[in-house]
């Protein structure tokens, strides 16, 4: 058994080689990890081995851990599961970014809570990345590469939020996540760019150096860190 700073230098180091082998700076790559299901021990355990970024899937467990985690100084959720607009109100609270919106409808009802939460007023704007299902599978979520346009301009009309970013879920095999990558940065060139999507939330535990040589600039990292769920 190997323990979780250990796999944290592993993961770090994959991400300077695969960024470096495509002349990209390691620093420039975000690692998030991902701590769903797993117990707020381990979070501390990631945290004393220097990581501040967390993903989360389910909003209670989100509530729960942030509370619990209070003291934790500069540590930084984010939500990276399914959005559904009863979860929001407990998002906005325990959240610092969102990766998954998805509609002009969920966008709204994110919008609304993040203003009564104080985002864009008492502090700064949400961060928020819309999912794209760029395959356009049925099974997945995500907005279609055609929503893609709306969804980001009702983001731009809510003053509690930001647009940050692209994210997907690819397909497991490497060669189709590989397209499905590269679709994500095209998408992000159509939309206005690194200038107004800075962000490219790609790359899990299996394919995060296929993500990095397509662009990505925040990786997705669970099981490579907190071992299998
Ligand atoms: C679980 C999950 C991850 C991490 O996946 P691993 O294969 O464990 O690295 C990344 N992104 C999302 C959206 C997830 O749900």
């Amino acid at each position: 058994m190997t323990t979780i700073a250990e796999n944290l230098a592993t993961v770090r180091d994959r991400i300077a080689r695969a960024a470096q082998a495509v002349g990209r700076e390691p620093s420039d790559v975000k690692l998030v990890a991902v701590s769903k299901t797993k117990p707020a021990s381990a979070i501390r355990e990631a945290y004393a081995a220097g990581q501040r970024d967390f993903g989360e899937n389910y909003a209670q467990e989100l509530g729960a851990k942030a509370e619990e985690l209070e003291d934790l100084e500069g540590v930084r959720f984010h939500y990276i599961g399914h959005l559904q607009s009863n979860k929001a109100k407990i998002i906005v609270k325990a959240a610092h970014v969102v990766h998954t919106v998805d509609s002009v409808a969920l966008v709204k009802e994110l919008g609304k809570r993040a203003s009564k939460a104080g985002w864009g007023e008492t502090r700064e704007r949400m961060p928020v990345l819309v999912e794209v299902n760029v395959g356009g599978e049925p099974q997945k979520h995500g907005a279609t590469a055609v929503e893609l346009g709306g969804v980001l301009d009702a983001v731009d009309a809510e003053r509690a939020l930001r647009v940050r970013g692209l994210m997907t879920m690819p397909p497991h095999d490497l060669e189709a996540a590989r397209r499905a990558f590269e679709a994500l940065s095209s998408l992000r060139t159509l939309h206005g760019g690194p200038a107004r999507l800075p962000e490219l939330s790609m790359g899990m535990s299996d394919d995060l150096e296929v993500a990095i040589a397509c662009g990505s600039t925040m990786v997705r990292v669970g099981s490579a860190i907190f071992g299998a769920r």
